[in-house]
């Protein structure tokens, strides 16, 4: 049981809006922001036309995926988040973009607020250290199609407090995924395996 019962997601793009879908779906009231208001309508207009194709497939009916959407709120910015006690990022895949959003976050969230990364690659230790609050920084790791994928990495960065840990792997598992926890290493464990594969098949 998760204690978690809203969530901000900051990037609306495809990971941001498969994580936004699915927190909604597990009933938590999100807060999905990108690099502006008109950027994050638009990602929930995203969502709202996938879940359309499963209206029409017969996955789920009309009302289900209305009560899905009402939970999706864009917002304008990081700074609208402020009361939320848990938030996902899930921008572009830069370090020194992702070190600017965290500590805008941090200057902006209340200060007990968990933030996750959904980064791929970089050191959750390193994105830790753009705040004041390193112990509440921890990394949650979607695989993409987030709505059909089932594993979510928890990755510790050195200070992440025990607290943040427990509460992350609640909100994975109410989320209806299932957790392995990697060491802050680099590609965690999936991309740790997967590059070394991919480059094997070319080399193959
Ligand atoms: P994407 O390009 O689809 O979306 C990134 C979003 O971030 C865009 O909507 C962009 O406008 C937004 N953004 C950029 N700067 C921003 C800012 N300053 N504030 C708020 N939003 C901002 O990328 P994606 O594939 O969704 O990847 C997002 C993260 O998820 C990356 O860290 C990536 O490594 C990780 N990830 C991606 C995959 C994948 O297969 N695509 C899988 C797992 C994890």
């Amino acid at each position: 049981m998760s204690d978690v019962k809203s969530i901000g997601v900051i990037g609306a793009g495809q990971m941001g809006r498969g994580i936004a879908q699915v927190a909604a779906q597990s009933d938590l009231d999100v807060y999905l922001g990108d690099v502006d208001l008109k950027t994050a309508v638009q990602g929930k207009e995203v969502i709202a036309k996938g879940l359309q194709k499963l209206v029409a497939k017969g996955k789920i009916n009309d009302a289900a995926a209305e009560a899905l959407l009402s939970k999706i709120n864009p917002v304008d910015g990081i700074p609208s988040m402020r009361d939320l006690p848990f938030v996902v990022e899930a921008a572009t895949e830069r370090e020194d973009l992702k070190a600017k959003i965290f500590k805008t976050m941090d200057e902006n969230i209340n200060p007990d607020a968990i933030f996750a990364s959904n980064t791929s690659s970089i050191s959750i230790t390193r994105i830790a250290a753009a705040t004041n609050r390193a112990e509440r920084v921890i990394g949650m790791h979607f695989m993409n199609p987030v709505p059909v994928m089932k594993l979510v990495e928890v990755i510790r960065g050195v200070a992440t407090a025990d607290d943040v840990y427990e509460t992350t792997i609640n909100l994975a598992q109410h989320m209806n995924k299932s957790t392995v926890t990697s060491k802050d290493y680099a590609g965690f464990i999936v991309n740790r395996i997967l590059m070394p594969m991919i480059n094997e098949a070319a080399f193959a």
